[in-house]
Order: structure tokens, then C-alpha cells, then sequence
């Protein structure tokens, strides 16, 4: 190994995460070196919708997200190549009295919180903003003009580059098999390719965090749940500056993916796994949802598939700073399904963090030694 055997600080972990934190520490002027084991980009991040929302549930998400989404509408001018954010807004559907209560009080927080172009939608406006939807059943909506989808490839591949300019060394099929600790400090990080000196090691690894700490005696409740997507064929019914749409009830999800349609849903009675490979019998569960609510798309056709991890906290809420002990080992991971779209702010405000500079958001309450049982959960949507 050559060039980088000493560094300020250690990424584990090349996805959007890893990647948006190597360039906003890079920017922070400290010597960066990321150890991702496959290639960039290419395990969650790579299978994700590339969904962009503001509209959630915590106070402290919307905060977080109204900065992505800034980062993301800059993305060109700060990292040097665009992110192919289409801003075609997110259509939350619901269909229970329950929901509807729900959704009016997050409707005043998100207003509280600054994000005032979020509105309340009544069924014959989800109509002219999504006329393929099926308005049975459905009493109300929210939507949200300025969230959207990004291209996870161009962010995570943008922000590499960048970093790469900026002097960070970004190595591929390199694994980091270890943290080395002297005195109750991170001294060094043990990889396939040799070890590296760091006062720094930063777990940005997904669905793999806990593994990378275990060996060390950090218990990270970070779970793995596999998640499909399914693309159709050409789908003229749903043109493509359609919105993301949310059946808030079945969790069912769509957007525009070139001339067909992107679609998802949760997944019932689900066990946590690292297997990603196709069930086919997951179509069969959601058919029925697209059958109800948006018919158009069974005429499609299915283009592909494939499936992915979600990276799953107790209370679905990231895992952000340092873990406590030992020093100098701190997270950024458990993003329980939104990491894609936290990655450009959480990126931004762990290396001001870090840099020890003052911060765009408090996010001392995603602390990972946090009290899980008492902690604010967070609704789990695409
Ligand atoms: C089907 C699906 C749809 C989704 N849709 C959305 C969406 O619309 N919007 C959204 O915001 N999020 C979405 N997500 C969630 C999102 O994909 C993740 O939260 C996000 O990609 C996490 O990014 P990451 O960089 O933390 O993890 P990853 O992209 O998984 O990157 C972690 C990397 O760490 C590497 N690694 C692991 N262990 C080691 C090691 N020991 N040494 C070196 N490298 C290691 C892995 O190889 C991997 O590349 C979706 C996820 C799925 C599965």
C-alpha cells in the first residue's frame, strides 16, 4: 500500500453516504481515505427509487431534508457535475379518518418547520395532479412541489469525484476488517489492502454497520430487510412529470423511470435478511394495490427487478456522530430506508461536525448513544 497509510479520517463505506461525507470533509481541508469492499454505488444506493421528500413525520427530518433538497437544487455549481434532480413533487394518498387527522397535524409542523409550499390536496385535486390515480376511497392528499427523485448514480459518482479533486482517496475492493483501539481511542483502521493511521474511523457502511463494529464491542441495532422495486414497460398513462405518488395506507409507491413507471411497496410479515435476490411472489401482493389504484400500470407490463437493503433502526431513525467509546469511532448509518436522500445534509453537517464548526441543524437527537425507547420514531415510507 502506498499514499494512503496515514489519514485525518477513514470512511467505511462507499455508498451516497460514505461518498457525500468524503467530499464535505475533503471541502473541510482533512486528509480523507474511503475503503468501500465492492464498487461505489453499488449495494443500497445503486437499488434505491432515488426518492427526495421533505414530508415526514419527525420535525428534526423535514429540517434535515429542506437542506438536502437545497444541496441537491445546488449540486452542479458545488460538486461540478448534476444530480438529475427532477423536482415532480410527492403525492401522499390517504384513505382513513386516522390518516387524515395525522397528516392535517404534520401538515402545521411541516409549516412551522419552513416548508411552506406543502399543501392540504382534496380528492378532485389528486385528480389534476395524478389523473391515472383512482379516487375511491381516497379523502385527502398532501403534496409537495419541491421534493422529487434524483439519480442515486449521479450523486454518489458526483460527490466521489468531487472529493477526489478535493485530494480524498477513494479505494474500491478494499474491505475494512477492523478498528484498531489503544487507550480508548481509535488508532488505526485494518483493511485488505493494509492499515491506515487515523484518530478517525467513520462507519457509513448500510446494512453491514453493526458487523463492522462488532469486533470491537459497539452494538449497533442496525437490521437488514430486503425491499423490491419493479419497473414496467412503456406507460403512456402516467407521464413523466407525474408525481411520486405514496398510498399512505399500503405503503405502495410510484414514480416516472424513463417511458414506464417505478413501483414498490412494504413488505408484510418480513424477516431480517441479507438476501437480495428477486421473490417474485411480492408482485403478487402488490398486484392487487395496482389493480384498485393506478389500473394503468397492469397494461404495462413488467420491464425488471431487483431488490435491495433497507438498513433498519428500532425507531427508524439514522444513527449520526460519534458513538462515544471508544473515541474517534462515530456512524452514519441505520437510515431505515431514506439514506439516499439524507446523505447530501447528514454529509454536510457530520464534517462541520467533525471540523468542529458551527452546524446547520442540531443533530445531537440521532445521537447513536441515544435512548431508543423513548426516542421520537419515525413513519416508514420510500
Ligand atoms: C428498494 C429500495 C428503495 C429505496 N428507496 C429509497 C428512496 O427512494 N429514497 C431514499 O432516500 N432511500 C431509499 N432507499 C434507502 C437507501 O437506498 C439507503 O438508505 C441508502 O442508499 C444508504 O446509503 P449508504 O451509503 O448508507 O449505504 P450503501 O449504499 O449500502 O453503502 C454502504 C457500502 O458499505 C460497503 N461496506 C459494507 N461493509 C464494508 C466493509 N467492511 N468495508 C468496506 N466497505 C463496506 C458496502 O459494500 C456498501 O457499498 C431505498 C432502499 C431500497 C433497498
Amino acid at each position: 500500500m502506498s499514499g494512503f497509510e496515514v489519514a485525518d479520517a477513514v470512511i467505511v463505506g462507499g455508498g451516497a453516504m460514505g461518498c457525500s461525507l468524503a467530499y464535505h470533509l475533503s471541502r473541510e481541508g482533512l486528509s480523507v481515505v474511503l475503503c468501500e469492499r465492492g464498487e461505489l454505488g453499488s449495494q443500497s444506493t445503486g437499488r434505491c427509487a432515488g426518492g427526495v421528500r421533505q414530508q415526514f413525520s419527525s420535525e428534526l427530518n423535514v429540517r434535515l431534508q429542506r437542506i438536502s433538497v437545497r444541496l441537491l437544487q445546488q449540486f452542479a455549481d458545488d460538486v461540478g457535475s448534476p444530480c438529475s434532480f427532477r423536482q415532480i413533487g410527492y403525492l401522499m394518498l390517504l384513505s382513513t379518518p386516522g390518516e387524515v387527522a395525522s397528516f392535517q397535524q404534520q401538515l402545521r409542523m411541516w409549516h412551522t418547520a419552513g416548508l411552506t409550499e406543502a399543501s392540504w390536496v382534496t380528492p378532485d385535486e389528486v385528480g389534476e395532479l395524478a389523473p391515472s390515480v383512482s379516487r375511491d376511497g381516497i379523502l385527502g392528499a398532501t403534496f409537495c412541489p419541491t421534493d422529487g427523485i434524483a439519480s442515486p448514480n449521479d450523486v454518489t459518482q458526483g460527490y466521489a469525484a468531487g472529493a477526489r479533486r478535493l485530494g480524498a482517496i477513494l479505494l474500491t475492493e478494499t474491505e475494512v476488517q477492523g478498528v484498531d483501539v489503544q487507550g480508548g481511542r481509535v488508532v488505526a483502521a485494518r483493511t485488505s489492502r493494509g492499515r491506515i493511521s487515523t484518530p478517525l474511523v467513520i462507519n457509513c457502511a448500510g446494512a453491514w454497520a453493526a458487523e463492522v463494529t462488532a469486533g470491537i464491542g459497539v452494538r449497533l441495532p442496525v437490521v437488514p430487510y430486503r425491499r423490491h422495486i419493479f419497473v414496467t414497460g412503456a406507460c403512456p398513462a402516467i407521464s413523466s412529470d407525474s408525481p411520486m405518488t405514496v398510498e399512505v395506507a399500503t405503503s405502495f409507491y410510484f414514480h416516472p423511470e424513463g417511458d414506464g413507471v417505478l413501483f414498490g411497496m412494504g413488505e408484510r410479515d418480513e424477516v431480517p435478511s441479507f438476501d437480495v435476490d428477486v421473490d417474485w411472489r411480492v408482485l403478487e401482493t402488490i398486484q392487487p394495490v395496482m389493480e384498485s389504484r393506478v389500473p394503468a400500470l397492469l397494461d404495462a407490463g413488467i420491464r425488471t427487478a431487483w431488490a435491495g437493503l433497507y438498513e433498519v433502526t428500532p425507531d427508524h431513525q439514522p444513527l449520526l456522530g460519534p458513538v462515544g467509546e471508544p473515541d474517534g469511532l462515530w456512524c452514519a448509518c441505520g437510515f431505515s430506508g431514506h439514506g439516499f436522500q439524507q446523505a447530501p445534509a447528514v454529509g454536510r453537517i457530520l464534517a462541520q461536525m467533525i471540523a468542529d464548526r458551527p452546524v446547520d441543524l442540531d443533530l445531537s437527537p440521532f445521537s447513536p448513544g441515544r435512548d431508543l425507547a423513548v426516542s421520537q420514531p419515525e413513519a416508514n415510507f420510500i
